[in-house]
């Protein structure tokens, strides 16, 4: 196998790209867009900065944060400091500097949309711009919209998310999300080198799009975002189930999927750029190995069993009560109230920390604190309870 074609030049296509042609291989990367502004926080994780520190280096504009404010769906807030900054990038500037080094890698990118892929032959048949390209293996690293779909399925509506937002011309350094009760999802403000990323993203068809529409303005108002300038946009997100994560087939004799196209985003946080680089580069290192089959072990043994992990935990978070709140309510207070908690979740929040480990950190440094915390609800009604005090009158 020699000759390589990928289909989407975003994170995850860009990366595999420039991993294969460094190692000799003639990769062609056909985008339909090649660099834009794909609607996106544009946030990238610590574990992203630790495994491609060039996104930290380089001289490319983007915003570094260290402080993020949760909102609770009654209005309370905890700010917290994450000891590993949260790397933010507009995407268009993010997706050009991917290109750049997959081109100077030695890639050929080709602004051209793949309408079709055969793989039934021993060379696969894909057709862009009305002309056909024979190859020896494709990657699909299309998105979460790819129709390309060879011998698997596409994702379904309980694997999707649905987002709205605004690109809005103002300067912030502060990272807020914002839960809503009984909602499987949440509201974002990222700040960016010039502009703010404000969205909110919801469970395919559990919440009408005016519904999302006007918590998203209701957000925007609260929080005194200054709209003059913004613009709209929305896509869908891959928020997909535990049993797509473990049981999608992704790989096949000369195709592969990677990124959003493989579903490897975290249904918890809607994180998907960390997963998408990293999928990509364990695709090229199965290729360059020549055992494509391996990739979904891999991928199993880097991230999507913790992924599987925040899958099963995702519904509990957004829709779950503890003590007579919502679970994400009691969260803010928590961390209100607790430094070992703002501790963990920054760690959490700046990917520092798996899922896998939370429960057992959980456990161990924040259990004292959750008593109590748990007690500070209990007291008020012992106190409450406790029988009044006699006042005695001094005796003459
Ligand atoms: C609103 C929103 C906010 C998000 N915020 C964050 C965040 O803050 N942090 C984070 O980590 N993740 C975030 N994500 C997720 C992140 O955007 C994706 O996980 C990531 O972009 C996936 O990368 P990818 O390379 O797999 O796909 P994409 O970035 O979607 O790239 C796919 C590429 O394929 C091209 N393409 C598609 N079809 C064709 C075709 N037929 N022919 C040719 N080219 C084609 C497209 O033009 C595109 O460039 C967010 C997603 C959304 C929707």
């Amino acid at each position: 196998m020699k000759d390589i074609a990928i289909v989407g030049g975003g994170p995850a296509g860009a990366l595999c790209g420039e991993r294969l042609a460094s190692q000799g291989f003639q990769v062609t990367i056909f985008d339909e867009r090649l660099a834009w502004e794909k609607p996106c926080g544009g946030g990238l994780t610590h574990k992203a900065i630790q495994a491609y520190p060039f996104l930290l280096d380089g001289p490319q504009p983007k915003k570094i944060v260290r402080t993020a404010e949760l909102i609770s769906g009654g209005g309370h807030r905890a700010r917290f400091e994450m000891r590993h900054p949260i790397v933010i990038y507009a995407r268009k500037v993010l997706n050009g500097l991917l290109l750049d080094r997959a081109v100077a890698a030695g890639c050929t990118a080709v602004c051209s949309r793949v309408t079709s892929v055969n793989t039934d032959n021993e060379q696969v048949r894909l057709m862009a711009g009305g002309e056909e390209h024979r190859t020896d293996f494709v990657v699909l690293a299309a998105g979460a919209r790819n129709q390309l779909l060879p011998e698997t399925t596409a994702l379904g509506a309980l694997d999707l998310e649905m987002t709205l937002g605004y690109f809005v011309p103002t300067e912030e350094d502060i990272l807020k999300v914002k839960f809503l009760k009984e909602f499987e999802g949440y509201l974002w403000s990222f700040p960016r080198a010039d502009h703010l990323s404000v969205g909110i993203c919801a469970k395919m068809g559990q919440n009408p799009t005016q519904e999302l529409r006007r918590h998203l303005d209701e957000f925007v108002q609260e929080e005194n975002i200054c709209m003059e300038g913004a613009r709209f946009y929305s896509h869908v997100l891959p928020s997909p189930e535990a049993q797509t994560i473990r049981g999608r087939r992704i790989v096949g004799k000369n195709w592969a999927m990677a990124g959003d196209a493989a579903a490897c985003v975290d249904p918890l946080t809607g994180e998907g750029l960390y997963y998408a680089l990293r999928s990509g580069d364990l695709l090229a290192q199965a290729l360059m190995e020549g055992q494509p089959q391996a990739y979904p072990e891999r991928l199993r043994a880097a991230f999507s069993a913790d992924l599987e992990f925040a899958a099963n935990i995702a519904r509990k978070i957004f829709r779950g009560n503890f003590l007579g709140e919502a679970v994400t309510t009691r969260m803010v207070q928590l961390l209100k109230h607790s430094p070992a908690a703002r501790a963990l979740i920054g760690e959490v929040f700046s990917g520092s920390q798996e899922y896998r480990g939370l429960k057992q950190r959980l456990l161990d440094q924040v259990g004292v604190t959750v008593l109590d915390f748990a007690r500070s609800f209990l007291v008020p009604r012992a106190i409450y309870n406790r029988p009044r005090q006699v006042r005695r009158e001094p005796q003459p």
